[in-house]
Order: structure tokens, then C-alpha cells, then sequence
């Protein structure tokens, strides 16, 4: 047993994250709206609603003071942008980058409004950061760092108005200092105010597959409508983290046949099927790499891109499926369980081809939707089991598909587009029945 007052652990990534793709570095917010656009012209949207939700309703800067180790204080640069509350309060993560920008803040913040309107949680988007290079920041440093960005914001947060999240460089200690800032100003404890926290502390069950089992979901919902039974298809997996390793192992429960993984040592093959729970031992026992892993063949990443399975799913990183590799690519569905795993070029390639590419915004959303049954537990007071978390993200995950795979062939588009399209059509109708505030 440790002391009282044990180190906390600020370093260790989140495995429960709302992340966001890595968008144009150089422009981030013009990537955005330019696949917003493509949805707007196709639901013929009114000029004016498109100027409303092509804008965020409230920008926050503050200035953060902190006192560092030395005794000097070191002044911070804190943003939070929300996008629309239209469907409810705002959702998104806050991240610690050394390159936090405005643009790009407006950007995620914007993506998260898509994303929940597209799965189905009443909530708008937001997104937070603070310029920092956490690295550098010692725990009281970041702790003091955290306390104040939320008090600086404490009248932005708040259950009903806006609730964030762990993002790039923040975790669940980050999220329960969040949280402990923001009780102490209510006077009250108030769980529901931040998402991704300790179980201890409200968290949801079920959260650390959450992502990965809203992958296995919506490739199963995917089968379905391709006529295809899990056992007669095969699939490569890049990325053997928190996402891609609960896919791998989730799919092969479902009946398919896993034939290769990746991680950043390479790959490892077995055309007969490998055995994930042997694989994620092995992860485990070796620093959470494959690196030696005895009992399949070596390839490198890009020929598991390129296998010849059914399923292909991208849980790594950005950018993986490029112009040069996508012509290559012989999966019949991809299902991206990485943010932005497909660059715009390969993505005309494959919906050439006929790929299915189950677009991030809806495959990944598992997350967000355990971070809405985490609001909905703290504020019932009441928790779930892990059972009814499953049934539940299920339920979501499948109605999303649906509705994304109509609207695909509604307006004869890509699933990526189609996801837009439902989102902004969403939100554009709640709009027009709530009316504009004079
Ligand atoms: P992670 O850090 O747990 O795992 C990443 C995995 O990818 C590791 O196995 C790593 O070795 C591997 N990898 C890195 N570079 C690689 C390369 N070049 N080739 C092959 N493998 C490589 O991360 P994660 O949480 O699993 O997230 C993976 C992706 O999913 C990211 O794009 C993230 O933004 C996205 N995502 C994660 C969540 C979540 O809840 N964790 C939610 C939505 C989206």
C-alpha cells in the first residue's frame, strides 16, 4: 500500500479519450468546413443557417497563471470554443499541445457537434486546450496548471452547459482535478461536470472497450447489409492499442477470422486466424509492444494494408491509406477505428473501387457515447452494469449505421458524406424549430 497521498499518475495516456483527427495543420478550420460543405450543398442548406453553423457561439481565452517549481510564475495561454449547443450542452476534450491554435480549436470543436449529432447524444461540440508542452510540466505544475484553467472557465462549464473531456496529453488524473476545481467552486461535488474520470470517482463501466466495441459493432451492423456472416470473412488490424486490440478481439468473438495486426514493431500474420487473447498476453507482458511475438509470420505495416482480407480496419493513426496505397488496398469494408486514417485522395480511390469506408466519425464514436452514459449515470446518481452499458452502446451504434447507411444511399454518397449530411441536417432542423433568439 502507498502512502495517503500517492504520486498521481499524469503521464500515462488516457485510454478513454474523445479525440479528434489531425486535421490541415495549416489551415485546420478551412479542412473542416470544406466536407461540410459538400453536405450543405447537398441538403441545399439556407445560407443563413449555414453562416450560423458554420460559426462558433462562444470563443474563451483566458491567461493562466502558474506558479512553477521555481518560485517564477509562468503565464498560459487557455482556449475553449463552442461550437453550437443547439442539441444540448457542448461536449468535447481538452488537450495540452504546444501548438494549440484557435483555428484548430474551432475545427474539433466543430467535428464534435457532427459527431454527436451523428450518434445520437444531446449534446453540441466543444473543444478546450492550453499551450503547454506537458513534458515539461512537472505534476504540481500541471495540477496547478488544471486547477486554474478550470476555474478561469468555471462559468463556461457545468453539466448542462458544457462538459469536457480527456483529449491529446490530458487523462483521467487531468479530468479529476477538473473536477475537484469545479466542485469546490459549486460547493457541492458535482460529478457530472467532466467525462473520462476515475471509476472511483464516477466513471462509467465499460468505458475502456468502449471505443474498440463501437468498431466490432458497427462492422458487424456493416455484414449485415452486405449479406456476409462474420465467419466467412477475414481481417487485418493496424494498431494494436487500446482501439485496435479490443476490435481484434471483439471481431474474433464475433466469428471472424483475424489474420494479421500491427503495431509499431510491424506486423504479424497468420493466414489460419492468430489468437488475440495469446497476442494481447503477450502485448502486455512486453511494454504493450508485439515486438518477438513468436507464433505468426513478420510483415511490414504497409503489406497488411494491403492484404487480401474482407475487413480492414485502421486503428493506429493518421494518414495510413494514402494515393500511393489505396490503388492496392483489397479490403471490401474499412472501418476506421483511427481518426483520419484515410487521406482525401485515397478516399476517392476506394469509393471508386467500391470500398465500404465506415468513416471515423461514426466508427470511433463508441467513446463519446460512453461519455454520455457517464453524464447520465452521475446525474441519475444511479450506475450501471456492465451489461446494460453494452446493450446500450450497441443500440446506439447500430441506429447510427442505420441511419448513415440510408442516408448514403438517399443521396447516392459515400458513407463519409452521408454521415455529414445526417449531422448537419440535424442540427439545421433543431435550429429551425427552436428559432433564432432575437
Ligand atoms: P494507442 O496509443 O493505445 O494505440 C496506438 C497503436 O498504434 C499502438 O499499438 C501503436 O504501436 C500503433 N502504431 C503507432 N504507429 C503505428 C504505425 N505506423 N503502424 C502500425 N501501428 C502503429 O491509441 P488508441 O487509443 O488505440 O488510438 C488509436 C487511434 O484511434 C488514434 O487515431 C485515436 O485518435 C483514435 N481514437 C481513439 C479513441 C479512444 O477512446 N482511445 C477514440 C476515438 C478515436
Amino acid at each position: 500500500m502507498g502512502g495517503l497521498y500517492q504520486k498521481p499518475d499524469v503521464l500515462s495516456s488516457s485510454i478513454y479519450k474523445e479525440p479528434a483527427p489531425i486535421l490541415d495543420r495549416e489551415n485546420p478550420f478551412e479542412s473542416m468546413i470544406e466536407r461540410f460543405n459538400v453536405a450543405a450543398e447537398i441538403l441545399e442548406l439556407d445560407p443563413g443557417f449555414y453562416e450560423y453553423l458554420a460559426t462558433p457561439v462562444h470563443i474563451h481565452i483566458v491567461s493562466i497563471p502558474v506558479v512553477m517549481d521555481s518560485g517564477r510564475i509562468k503565464v498560459f495561454e487557455g482556449i475553449r470554443v463552442i461550437h453550437n449547443e443547439v442539441l444540448g450542452p457542448s461536449k468535447g476534450g481538452i488537450r495540452y499541445a504546444p501548438d494549440v491554435t484557435i483555428d484548430e480549436m474551432k475545427a474539433l470543436a466543430a467535428w464534435m457537434t457532427w459527431k454527436c449529432a451523428i450518434i445520437g447524444v444531446p449534446f453540441g461540440g466543444a473543444k478546450g486546450g492550453v499551450k503547454c508542452d506537458p513534458r515539461k510540466l512537472s505534476i504540481g505544475e500541471l495540477e496547478r496548471l488544471t486547477r486554474r484553467y478550470t476555474a478561469d472557465l468555471v462559468d463556461v462549464f457545468g453539466p448542462d452547459k458544457d462538459i469536457p473531456a480527456p483529449d491529446m496529453n490530458t487523462n483521467e488524473q487531468i479530468m479529476a482535478w477538473v473536477l475537484d476545481t469545479y466542485s469546490m467552486h459549486a460547493r457541492r461535488t458535482e460529478s457530472a461536470v467532466v467525462t473520462g474520470k476515475p471509476l472511483i470517482l464516477g466513471g462509467s463501466q465499460g468505458r475502456r472497450e468502449a471505443t474498440g466495441r463501437g468498431v466490432m459493432i458497427v462492422t458487424m451492423a456493416a455484414l449485415e447489409r452486405l449479406h456476409l456472416r462474420p465467419s466467412e470473412c477475414t481481417v487485418a488490424v493496424q494498431g494494436f492499442g487500446n482501439v485496435g486490440s479490443v476490435a481484434a478481439r471483439l471481431l474474433q468473438e464475433q466469428g471472424c477470422k483475424v489474420v494479421a495486426v500491427s503495431d509499431i514493431t510491424g506486423g504479424y500474420y497468420n493466414p489460419d486466424g492468430l489468437h488475440i487473447p495469446d497476442l494481447i498476453e503477450y502485448a502486455e507482458e512486453h511494454h504493450r509492444l508485439l515486438e518477438g511475438y513468436p507464433r505468426a509470420e513478420r510483415i511490414t505495416n504497409e503489406e497488411l494494408l494491403t492484404l487480401d482480407v474482407d475487413i480492414l480496419v485502421p486503428a493506429a493513426k493518421e494518414n495510413q491509406i494514402t494515393a500511393e496505397n489505396a490503388p492496392d488496398v483489397k479490403a471490401r469494408i474499412i472501418v476506421e477505428g483511427a481518426n483520419g486514417p484515410t487521406t482525401p485522395e485515397a478516399d476517392e480511390i476506394l469509393n471508386k473501387k467500391g470500398t465500404l469506408i465506415i468513416p471515423d466519425i461514426l466508427a470511433n464514436a463508441g467513446g463519446v457515447t460512453v461519455s454520455y452514459f457517464e453524464w447520465v449515470q452521475n446525474r441519475q446518481g444511479f450506475y450501471w452494469t456492465l451489461d446494460r452499458v453494452n446493450r446500450r452502446l450497441d443500440r446506439m451504434m447500430r441506429t447510427a449505421f442505420n441511419n448513415v447507411y440510408s442516408a448514403t444511399q438517399k443521396y447516392n454518397t459515400s458513407m463519409r458524406i452521408g454521415a455529414y449530411v445526417i449531422a448537419v441536417d440535424k442540427v439545421a432542423s433543431a435550429l429551425r424549430i427552436r428559432g433564432i433568439y432575437a
